[in-house]
């Protein structure tokens, strides 16, 4: 049995795959719908106001959002900050410069990488 203290309560409980305990999980499904269904109803709204609103944690939108559980892209109002440069970004982790630049700092290194076996790919003719 793995037991855990909750982040939110610190009570002690049994970790099922949420890190959370079940009192803080119910509260916060409950959370998650007012925020959801005052999103439908002012789908233009700011995360901020959304969370002054519904009295929900302006960290557990953003969350939410990360985890593509609040469509981001559904709601111009709702942004949360890029994981490395803080830039508003609508969904996911990072704006679009970051991850292009990410992946482009991941192809060269795979590209460094993997250099001794394209060489002998190309040698030896053999399909990419
Ligand atoms: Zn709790
Ligand atoms: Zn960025």
């Amino acid at each position: 049995m793995d037991l855990r203290n909750c982040p939110d309560c610190g009570k002690v409980f049994v970790y099922n795959t949420v890190n959370m305990c079940p009192d803080c999980r119910k509260e916060e499904e409950q959370e998650f719908i007012k925020v959801k269904e005052y999103l439908y109803k002012n789908p233009k709204i700011g995360a901020y106001d959304l969370s002054e609103a519904t009295e929900v944690d302006e960290g557990k939108i953003v969350r939410w959002v990360r985890e593509g559980r609040i469509q981001g892209k559904s709601f111009p109002g709702i942004v949360i900050p890029c994981d490395r440069c803080g830039k508003p970004i609508p969904e996911g982790r990072y704006c679009g410069s970051c991850s292009n630049e990410l992946a482009r700092g991941f192809s060269n290194a795979t590209k460094q990488a993997e250099e001794p076996s394209v060489n002998i790919k190309a040698k030896f003719h053999t399909q990419r």
